[in-house]
């Protein structure tokens, strides 16, 4: 029986830890719909697995832990995930034979399943204890259909006298093992997102910045298409800090990083590397990113921002600089963005100057 159990446990952990492999992020309650669906598909199917590992508790009777993905699964998913699972364990209990039994178990799965939909919902507890009360009310049903195919009272208080502990711990253990799981995929999905987006604005920063360029570039030499690099600058940001305090300046950058952020198209990636200067990566050749670079400065320089109550209007300078068109590599392409955007300033700041080797063409 020990043996069957530790089977059983192991099951249940390799494949919630399959599972979570399986969903990028993790199933919460504000989780898309159909999410919380699969994610309970998938349990009702490790139920049904659970079924083939059963346990033999004595006297010819067999039980299984199929239960217990779908108490884990209503807690993280809420009802829909409860219900996709009670239904698909439901069902799958008819792959074993005995109409009868079949359909008892059917209709007790579907109860269990709305029990800790509900459950899920009103118990606000740590997890340990709200999953616990859901397995002490599925046990009550499971004990309850146990007790219309046990007739013998003594075997039948046996049989939950053993198979109570055992669900529990089984539940208990599950339960920790997945949050640790949780735990740990959303503090990489933080780190990640910390070390490649900027605090202040939310675009990527500077370090991302260099990841994707070489991947861009590579993109772009195996299609033979063109990468433009388009880096703009604020116009005498220092004046800005100096009237609104850099508390003020900051507040500016927020807002454009929102801006630009809805100005990027799929073809384009928007960062920040650091200070008032801005890259933006946009798969295209000299004209489209010529004319996108052009919507981005009229757009930014009509923009109200709001600055202590007061709407400031700021301008921008824009260098562009090509590949494989005039850059042969990464440090040519910055550099020749960086002379673009440095002629734009000098011919008198808000314009955008494309690098064209020989000479500087405003556009
Ligand atoms: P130019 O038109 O020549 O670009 O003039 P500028 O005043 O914008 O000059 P420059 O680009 O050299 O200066 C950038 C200023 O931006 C200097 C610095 O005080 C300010 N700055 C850099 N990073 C931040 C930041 O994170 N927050 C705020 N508020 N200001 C910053
Ligand atoms: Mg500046
Ligand atoms: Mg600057």
């Amino acid at each position: 029986m020990i043996k069957q159990f530790i089977a059983n446990s192991g099951i249940l952990i390799a494949v919630f830890c399959l599972i979570s492999k399986f969903f990028l992020s993790n199933i919460h309650k504000q989780s898309p719909f159909y999410m919380r669906l699969l994610a309970g598909a998938f349990c009702g199917l490790l139920s049904i697995v659970l079924m083939f590992f059963s346990i033999p508790l004595g006297h010819g009777i067999i039980a299984d832990l199929r239960h217990v993905p779908l108490v884990i699964v209503s807690y993280y998913g809420g009802m829909p995930s409860a219900l996709a699972a009670g239904i698909i364990m439901g069902l799958g209990r008819f792959l074993f034979g005995n109409v009868f039994a079949s359909l008892v178990s059917f209709f007790i799965s579907v109860a269990i399943a709305i029990g800790c939909g509900l459950m899920s919902r009103w118990i606000k507890q740590h997890i340990s204890i709200t999953t616990f009360w859901m397995n002490v009310y599925s046990m009550c049903l499971i004990s309850f259909a146990l007790f219309i195919n046990i007739p013998d009272h003594r075997i039948y208080t046996e049989t939950l006298l053993i198979f109570w502990p055992i669900s529990i711990i089984a539940t208990y253990v599950t339960v920790n093992i997945c949050e640790y799981i949780r735990q740990s995929k959303d503090l990489l999905q933080h780190y990640k997102a910390w070390a490649t987006t900027d605090f202040l604005t939310g675009l990527y920063n500077v370090r991302q910045f260099h990841t994707v360029l070489s991947e861009k570039m590579a993109q772009v030499k195996q299609k033979n298409s063109c990468l433009a690099l388009i880096l703009f600058d604020i116009d005498r940001f220092k004046s800005i800090n100096d009237s609104y305090g850099h508390d003020g300046g900051d507040v500016i950058l927020r807002h454009l990083g929102e801006l630009i952020r809805s100005l990027v198209p799929k073809n384009g990636l928007a960062f920040r590397n650091g200070g008032e200067e801005f890259p933006i990566l946009l798969i295209s050749c000299e004209h489209e990113a010529a004319a996108f670079a052009e919507h981005v400065r009229t757009t930014i320089e009509r923009h109200p921002f709001v600055v202590q109550k007061q709407t400031v209007h700021i301008t921008v300078s824009i260098g562009i600089s090509l590949f494989p068109t005039f850059a042969t590599n990464e440090t040519e392409l910055f550099k020749q963005a960086d002379i673009a955007l440095y002629e734009a300033k000098q011919q008198g700041r808000n314009r955008t100057v494309v690098y064209k080797k020989q000479d500087l063409h405003e556009t």
